[in-house]
């Protein structure tokens, strides 16, 4: 197998363009296992943790450009505060260790229903970069993945930064698990509150084969909101709107059945997850945290 270290940006996409077979790795967190257990044999690795390009972050407007090979622990430690709810997300990721090396990049790259950086990218609507020796080209998180594991990064592309604006109101993430830590999700749902836009951005992750945003339930309690006054009275949200909206939550899940949990399990726990996270988010939103 041959192995590349190339340590800048321009030369991991040549060594890309003239390599399409070759594996990217960042963290390895995914990439390592696949290899031990022989479900991988690639023809070559390109080893992305000597491009510096790709391990900072930037903000401009009220938006933060986050670079691929930034590091769970570099999220939760520098950008905590201005993307709360991908903290959270990036806190329940393995262990320290698996926090210390593996990516958004990598989650990306892998492109799991259950990757936990997923959900909080979809409720404030990301997008990602990608790049060849072509050009870059920017993608909105919800067309990046199209399948399980599946992305559309072309052979001779690699992912550059994801882009993804600062939090204007409360965030929440809340994954069930099998135990309590070093857990891949059972299901997960992530939602944030766009107060200035008056929207409310909503994704369920691992129970259906994509990560999946809940239109019809974001749809209904922006509704809501509007209807009641709200956003300015900040009033309480009742108790029939949030079983409603649990229950539009679940209705976009696809969930399987699997050593991890039954699909009525997930269809049931989403609504319970949609439902707290709203609470969670909305009772912060209302000065009561
Ligand atoms: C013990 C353990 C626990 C885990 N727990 C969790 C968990 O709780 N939640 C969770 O979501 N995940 C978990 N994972 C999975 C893994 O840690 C994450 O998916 C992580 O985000 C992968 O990041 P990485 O940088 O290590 O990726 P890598 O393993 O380096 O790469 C992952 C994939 O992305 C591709 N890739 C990486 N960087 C790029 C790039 N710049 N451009 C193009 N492709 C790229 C690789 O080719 C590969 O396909 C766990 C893994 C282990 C081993």
């Amino acid at each position: 197998m041959e192995f590349f270290q190339p340590e800048s940006w321009q030369e991991a996409l040549e060594i890309r363009a003239a390599h399409p077979g070759a594996v990217p790795i960042f963290g390895g967190t995914d990439v390592m296992v696949d290899l031990n257990f022989d479900r991988e044999r690639p023809e070559a690795i390109v080893d992305l943790t000597q491009v510096p390009e790709i391990q900072d972050w930037s903000r401009e407007d009220g938006r933060l450009s986050i670079g691929a090979g930034v590091t769970y622990t570099r999220i939760i430690a520098e950008l905590g505060n201005m993307l709360p709810g991908l903290a959270m997300a990036s806190r329940t990721v393995g262990s320290p260790q698996i926090r210390n090396r593996g990516t958004v990049g990598g989650n990306l790259g892998t492109a799991s229903p259950a990757g936990d950086a997923l959900p909080p990218l979809y409720a404030s609507d990301a997008e990602v970069e990608v790049a060849s020796s072509d050009g870059t080209r920017r993608v909105p998180v919800t067309e990046f993945i199209t399948g399980p594991k599946r992305n559309i990064l072309e052979p001779n592309e690699l992912i550059a930064a994801f882009y993804i604006p600062e939090a204007e109101g409360p965030q929440q993430y809340s994954k069930i698990g099998t135990r309590n830590a070093m857990v891949i999700a059972v299901c997960a749902v992530g939602l944030a509150l766009h107060p200035e836009q008056r929207k409310v951005g909503t994704c369920v992750g691992s129970a259906a084969p994509t990560p999946v945003r809940a239109a019809d339930a974001e749809g209904f309690i922006e509704g809501v909101l509007e209807e009641q006054g709200l956003w300015d009275s900040r009033g309480e949200i009742g108790e029939p709107a949030l079983v409603r909206f649990g229950e539009l939550v679940e209705a976009v899940t696809r969930p399987i059945s699997d050593v991890r949990g039954t699909a009525a399990y997930r269809t049931h726990a989403v609504g319970v997850l949609a439902r707290r996270t709203l609470k969670w988010a909305w009772d912060e939103y209302r000065g009561g945290e």
